[in-house]
């Protein structure tokens, strides 16, 4: 009987809890549109009304303050933008200043002009610069430029978490807006919006456990409001059109009140991921492990072997039964070089070694022992092959 396989790839995609993989296969046999009148749309409504405020106690808003969309790219492509109002009123914003490892659907600066897009670079561990940010905010207001400052909560390929706060005080101080990507951060460490100083987060249902096909744009009590992404009709209150995904934003609520619960068990993933970094570090004494001096999602694994690429460490691993991934987005199933381990100044031949392990609370010990047993013949394999230093 063949091995059963082992999803360590958390990151890319969590698998679906059972409490939002039954609310969707509930949801999706009606027929109710939320913005019929009848019966039937009143319950596709209630539905999603129940999801809404599932989502905002994710992240401790207020339910009218989320407006749901069809994942976290378009999340942030929605809030990236010039064009916002504040108490009703345009508010035009001028620059957009993003911290050096955001995320593609961040980094590309959704509807700014390119030259309107500004990098604050990060240290070592991937921590934005907030001195670089304050002085570079300084500057803009002495212009009289207004700026969006996105800085993600925690990144998707190391884990390090950001000092969110603290950028949201300093751009208050210069009268900048503030978002925050918390698509990799909800359910892995609690959100609080307003402690958080936040205008606005981002989330994607399918990081949580909730399924492909939903995401949410989160407002904080601040009284700015996004021009919409997608216009046409007054769904999700003028601020998204289009027909609600009822069954896919059901789920995502159901999977959001799971994710409230799983944060108990927060010590425990960590623990699971620490034993697979020694586990790893006993296979291959001269790993190099990234961001492990700082705060860290707790379920994530950043390293490197030296002389072992990625691409094939991958490979290797799949055939082998283990989904994990390169340290890089791969949205094109292509493995490139992450220019996060670069925006973090790595040797960029060791960059082109990063891997990325990725649990979840459902992760058991057993299921790390067999990855142990099996990362050490990967690893054998490949010293054969490449003469490096895997033990
Ligand atoms: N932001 C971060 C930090 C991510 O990790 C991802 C997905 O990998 C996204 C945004 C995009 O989310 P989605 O896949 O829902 O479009």
């Amino acid at each position: 009987m063949p091995e059963a396989r082992l999803y360590f790839d958390w990151n890319a995609g969590a698998p679906m809890k059972a409490a939002a993989r039954a609310r969707l296969i509930e949801r999706i046999g009606h027929p109710g549109n939320g913005s019929s009148v009848h019966a039937e749309g009143r319950a596709a409504r209630g539905a999603i009304e129940e999801a809404r405020r599932s989502v905002a106690r994710l992240c401790a808003a207020e339910a009218k303050g989320v407006t749901f969309c069809s994942g976290g790219t378009e999340a942030a492509n929605t809030v990236l933008t010039p064009d916002w109002t504040l108490f009703g009123k345009p508010y035009r914003l001028d620059r957009l200043l993003v911290s050096a490892v955001e995320h593609p659907a961040v980094a590309r600066g959704g509807r700014f002009p390119a030259d309107c897009v500004e990098v604050i670079p990060v240290d070592g561990d991937g921590i934005v610069d907030l001195g670089s940010l304050d002085r570079r905010l300084a500057e803009l207001a002495t212009t009289g430029a207004r700026a969006l400052v996105s800085v993600m909560t925690a990144n998707n390929e190391t884990g390090v978490v950001e000092p969110v706060a603290e950028v949201a005080r300093i751009a208050r101080a210069h009268g900048a807006l503030v978002h925050s990507d918390a698509v990799q951060a909800a359910g892995k460490l609690p959100l609080d919006i307003e402690a958080l100083g936040l205008d606005v987060l981002t989330l994607s249902s399918h990081k949580i456990g909730g399924g492909q096909g939903a995401g949410a744009v989160v407002r904080g009590r601040t009284g700015f409001a996004f021009s919409p992404l997608v216009t046409g009709g007054g769904q999700e209150s003028w601020a998204r059109a289009g027909t609600e995904n009822v069954a896919a934003v059901a789920a995502f609520g159901a999977a959001a009140e799971v994710a409230i619960a799983d944060l108990g068990k927060t010590a425990d993933v960590a623990a699971r991921r620490d034993r697979i970094a020694e586990m790893i570090r006993d296979i291959a004494p001269d790993v190099v492990m990234f961001g492990e001096g700082t705060l860290r999602l707790p379920n994530t694994l950043s390293f490197a072997m030296p002389g072992v690429s990625a691409e094939t460490a991958v490979i290797a691993f799949d055939l082998a039964g283990v989904a994990l991934s390169s340290g890089s987005a791969c949205s094109s199933g292509k493995v490139t070089a992450s220019p996060v381990l670069t925006a973090m100044g790595v040797d960029p031949v060791l960059v082109r070694c990063g891997l990325r392990v990725s649990i979840g609370p459902e992760t058991s010990d057993a299921e790390v022992v067999a990855f142990g047993l099996r990362a050490r013949n990967v690893f054998a394999a490949m010293k054969k092959q490449h003469g490096t230093a895997a033990a």
